[in-house]
């Protein structure tokens, strides 16, 4: 079983694109620069948005970070990103989600310009995404390519099979799995709630890709040896025998699983670690114009 080391792959990424960002400005341009707009004081969004910020400085962008409160109005927010959208100094804008309850974030995300959404939420991108054209594919399914890429993992002709179907993880996951590219060219079976025989579907998968929402859910029994199982589950389970009084736990039971798999991601140091370097590279992306020129 080899494990597959997110913290080393995302390293490895964030090296590259600093690498990209000094000969950038060593031939004269500018450090791309990245917006990220946060709404209230959730405290698990606070730190996402503060990591996001911290990596910018760390590969040498340039980065934005606008603090509105939970009282903020719909049109408040939307004139915000207006600002943004119309300010050619910024080439990316994130709005991080959850929103306070009174904003949509189907309303939000639709206002954010296509070529600085580089989140890749926006219905354009995901549409350019589906028919296989320059786009910003999401974090979290980046990431799952890039550590598929990064092991050489052979995925053409190999059964992928997705347990899950969020808009954000396993829809776009699925997608990429079944497009003419590599990693792709796997036939592609997405599993969800009302999936029958889920463990007898598994156990056919090369490649599992789980995203359910559900702590250990996967289990040795519903794996073929050899499989690359990735998981992409994240949840904090209480523990008082941890310092910080919690462990990190995936979807799927790495004990019993991981020593049939012929590769797997751990959690924590798995797939999570990935999404940063994903939303930093879809920056760059756009600091170069490489997806709408
Ligand atoms: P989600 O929106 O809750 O979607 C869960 C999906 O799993 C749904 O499609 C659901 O089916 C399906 N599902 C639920 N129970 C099932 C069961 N018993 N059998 C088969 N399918 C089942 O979750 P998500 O946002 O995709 O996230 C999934 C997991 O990934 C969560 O643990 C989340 O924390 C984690 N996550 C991690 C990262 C990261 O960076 N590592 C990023 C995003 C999410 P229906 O469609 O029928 O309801």
């Amino acid at each position: 079983m080899q494990l597959i080391d997110g913290k080393q792959i995302s390293e490895q990424l964030l090296g590259e694109i600093a690498q990209e960002v000094q000969d950038i400005i060593s031939k004269g341009g500018r450090a791309p620069h990245l917006a990220a707009i946060i709404v209230g004081q959730d405290g698990a969004s606070l730190t996402y948005v503060n990591n996001k910020v911290k990596s910018c400085e760390r590969v040498g962008f340039k980065s934005t970070h606008v603090a509105l409160p939970d009282t903020t109005t719909e049109a408040e927010l939307l004139l915000e990103i207006k600002k943004i959208n119309d300010n050619p100094d910024i080439d990316g804008l994130i709005v991080q989600l959850p929103l306070p309850k009174h904003l949509s974030a189907d309303t939000v995300i639709q206002a954010i310009a296509p070529e600085k959404d580089v989140d890749g939420f926006h219905p354009i991108n995901v549409g350019r995404m589906a028919l296989s054209m320059p786009t910003y594919i999401s974090a979290t399914p980046n990431g799952v390519l890039e550590l598929l890429k990064r092991y050489n993992i052979e995925t053409a002709g190999k059964h992928c099979v997705v347990i899950g179907r969020s808009n954000i993880v396993g829809s776009p996951m699925s997608i990429l799995m079944y497009q003419n590219s590599y990693p792709g060219n796997s036939t592609v079976t997405v599993c969800h709630s009302r999936t029958q025989n889920l463990s007898e579907i598994t156990k056919t998968a090369d490649i599992l890709i789980v995203a359910l929402g559900k702590p250990e859910f996967v289990t040795a029994d519903m794996v073929k040896d050899g499989a690359v199982v990735i998981d992409v589950g994240i949840h904090r389970i209480a523990d008082a025998s941890k310092k910080s009084g919690f462990k990190l736990l995936g979807d799927v039971k790495f004990d019993e699983v991981s020593p049939k798999c012929a590769y797997i991601t751990p959690v924590p140091g798995g797939v999570g670690l990935m999404t940063i370097a994903s939303l930093l590279t879809n920056t760059l992306k756009a600091a170069k114009k490489e997806v709408y020129s």
